[in-house]
């Protein structure tokens, strides 16, 4: 007997997948839709009428009565407009109705989203026409059109279709390159993606009771309970009922909306958590984990918890990342970045492994930007994430063939040296995926490249945008030089040989935390760009124009407003934070310190009352300790409100006024929050005006 698991049962029973497609629709306009979807042929306006009303019908059976066009603008969250089915029929009746237009097309207001400099010359209206390449589906009574956005004039204003664009041009690069090694039949390159995903359950009521995790997702006050990480007890440590509980009708949502969660476990920190799906295809890996992130909250919501997703939700512990697990493979199944039993002889991997490593190098500025955002600033450098610094591992074999080729040696001498060493023979690579360097920011592993410096809460669109871009850029080059050559298989060595030759210095398989690296960076000229604001600006670098144009992922015009709306959000989360610390110390923390060093005043004159020798000690030296805090918090308030007032003054400049968040206005916001966790240490627990990190990260 067949075994029929629930989990199959109901595994992408809310998509309308393949399967539904055959099902619902006769067979010419399914091979039709097929073909749209898997080779992006355009959809004849006939087939889209029939397309639609099946899918209407299959949504409707489903428990839908709306629709929405959802697309992702450059927010980094995803937007939906609902629209009922509904249309008037005669009598005062309804009937469902949606057509191959409403499929196709929608025309949200795009006025209140961000766009940058492109606010000025385009109109208020922005379209958004329908992804068939990823499946809709059915969330709460809501049919869900993936879409991309762009405005009247064409420009984007999301985020899908530069990644859409980019992985059209790493297909057309790396196709013409495989062409030219032999591979003949290939007619398309994919990019697969696998994103890790990171992140903080605390419980819901505890998690309202604090107007920093409220209004900016993270604590922005809070002193250390006296046990943290450090016992390293939690890290794939047993998983609590209420989160397994969580966990388990998380899993079910997911696994609905045919989304491949595949890992769960408890992460370093208290209270952290990891989910991994099975990876797929860049888009849909990025549309899926769009929604995982939406599914979180919601599932959390339901168990009274709720799901930080910010890259540093609390001081003192680790924050969250993301992994971009990325590799390329054609449409004849070949993972490109497999070494196979064999690496030393597999050649075509040796030159896409080259074209990865000259594009780190060389783009080192924008994978570091990829991965900019106040909240991420706070992990990267921290000792905890990957450097601000961008190097690459690769691993003791792989740098060992790649050096025979640069040097010249067959990689047997090098193997057959080691043998008489009584050096055991190189293990079989495939195997050897312990080896593990969990410190580098782009690490080589089994048969993809890890991407590290994702924040917890990014969409995973950009860097892969960058990624896609990058190495299509030096397969292009590579294809330049080979269609010219007369001997291809030399012409191949020689094209790695100078790559190593020139970039080599990106490769780095030590600690990538400790300070030696950062010296030893330096010293090899990698690019140290140590917080968002060094990092954005290089957006629009020359060099950088020039990339995205010639390969028609982004228009300059496209490019100079987003990196206008990065940076202006940058701003923008500080000064939230801070106006949110602002708040907080004045309306709640002073008046309870005030309140404590009131009531322990009273106390002491009581006590004095009582027994007139009585030792008054710790109420004395408290009240002298804390009320010199409390003046120090009130002058600290008050400079964070100068530096926060101060920040109009750049109000016409973007980069300027993100330049004066990082260094005028965060720092006294540290300064502050140093003051009040001191504080807060000294103050009887019944008075202190929110939950404390003991509360948030233990009490779940
Ligand atoms: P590890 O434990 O080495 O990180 P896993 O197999 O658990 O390896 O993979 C981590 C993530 O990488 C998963 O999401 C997985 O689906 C993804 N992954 C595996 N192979 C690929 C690939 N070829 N392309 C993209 N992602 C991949
Ligand atoms: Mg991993």
């Amino acid at each position: 007997m067949e075994l029929h698991s629930h989990t199959e049962e109901i595994f992408g029973s809310m998509v309308f997948n393949n399967a539904a497609m055959k099902a619902k629709l006769p067979d010419d306009v399914y091979s039709a839709l097929k073909d749209t979807i898997e080779e992006g042929k355009s959809l004849d306006a006939g087939i889209a009428d029939i397309v639609a009303k099946a899918m209407m019908e299959w949504a409707i059976e489903k428990g839908a009565t709306h629709y929405t066009h959802w697309f992702q603008p450059m927010t980094g969250i995803t937007a939906e407009k609902h629209d009922s089915f509904i249309s008037p029929a005669p009598g005062g009746k309804v009937i469902m109705e949606f057509s191959g237009k409403e499929l196709i097309k929608g025309e949200p207001d795009a006025s209140s989203f961000p766009s940058g400099g492109l606010r000025a010359t385009f109109e208020a209206r922005g379209y958004t026409a329908w992804d068939p390449s990823s499946y809709a589906f059915v969330k709460g009574k809501t049919l869900y059109i993936p879409t991309v956005f762009c405005s009247y004039s064409g420009e984007t204003l999301d985020k899908k279709t530069p990644l859409l664009r980019s992985m059209e041009a790493i297909s057309k690069e790396g196709t013409r390159l495989l062409h030219l090694l032999g591979d003949t039949d290939v007619t398309r390159v994919t990019t697969t993606v696998g994103p890790e995903q990171e992140y903080f359950l605390v419980d819901r009521k505890l998690s309202y009771k604090r107007p920093d995790l409220l209004f900016a997702g993270r604590t922005l006050f809070g002193a250390m309970p006296p046990k943290g990480q450090e016992l390293e007890d939690h890290y794939f440590g047993a998983i609590k009922p209420r989160i397994q509980a969580f966990m388990d009708d998380l899993n079910e949502e997911l696994w609905k909306l045919g989304i491949y969660a595949k890992t769960e476990h408890n992460e370093v920190a208290p209270a952290q958590h990891e989910l991994a799906p099975i990876f797929g295809t860049t888009n849909v890996a990025c549309d899926n984990n769009q929604l995982t992130m939406e599914v979180l909250k919601d599932v959390a919501r339901k168990h009274d918890l709720s799901c930080l997703l910010h890259e540093k939700p609390f001081a003192g512990i680790n924050g969250s990342g993301k992994h971009n697990n990325w590799s390329l493979s054609t449409n004849t199944g070949i993972n490109l970045l497999s070494p196979g039993k064999e690496p030393a002889k597999n050649t075509r991997f040796l030159l896409i492994l080259a074209a990865v490593i000259k594009a780190v190098d060389e783009y080192q500025d924008l994978l570091r930007v990829s991965c900019a955002s106040a909240g991420n600033d706070h992990r990267l450098g921290a000792s905890e994430a990957p450097p601000a610094i961008i190097s690459m591992f690769i691993g003791d074999e792989l740098e060992a063939i790649l050096g025979s080729i640069e040097k010249g040696i067959p990689y047997e001498a090098i193997i057959a040296k080691k043998m008489e060493m009584g050096v055991n023979i190189l293990p079989d690579l495939a195997k050897d995926t312990s080896d593990r360097n969990r410190t580098s920011p782009f690490a080589f592993t089994n048969n993809k490249f890890e991407f590290r410096m994702l924040g917890s809460s990014f969409s995973i669109a950009g860097p892969n945008i960058i990624l896609n871009t990058i190495v299509a850029e030096s397969f292009s080059q590579f294809s330049d030089i080979l269609e010219k050559a007369d001997d291809i298989e030399s012409t191949v060595l020689e094209i790695i040989r100078d790559t190593l030759a020139k970039h080599k210095r990106i490769i780095f398989n030590g600690n990538n935390y400790s300070d030696e690296w950062v010296e030893e960076a330096k010293r090899r000229g990698l690019s140290n760009l140590a917080t968002s604001v060094d990092a954005l600006p290089k957006l629009v670098d020359d060099k950088n124009i020039a990339l995205f144009t010639k390969h028609g992922v982004y228009t300059e015009t496209e490019l100079r407003s987003r990196c206008e709306i990065l940076l202006e959000n940058y701003s923008k989360v500080i000064r939230i934070e801070a106006l949110t610390m602002l708040e907080m110390a004045r309306r709640d923390i002073m008046p309870a310190v005030s309140k404590y060093l009131a009531d322990i005043s009273a106390a002491a004159i009581a006590i004095k009352n009582a027994v007139a020798a009585a030792d008054c000690t710790m109420q004395e030296d408290s009240i002298s300790k804390i009320s010199a805090l409390l003046a120090q918090m009130y002058t600290q308030t008050n400079a964070l409100q100068k530096a926060v007032d101060g920040a109009h003054f750049h109000e016409e400049n973007v980069q300027g006024a993100a330049i004066y968040y990082c260094n005028e206005v965060l720092p006294k916001m540290n300064a502050l929050r140093d003051i009040v966790d001191q504080a807060e240490v000294l103050i009887g627990s019944d008075y202190w005006p929110m939950p404390t990190y003991a509360d948030l990260l233990f009490k779940v």
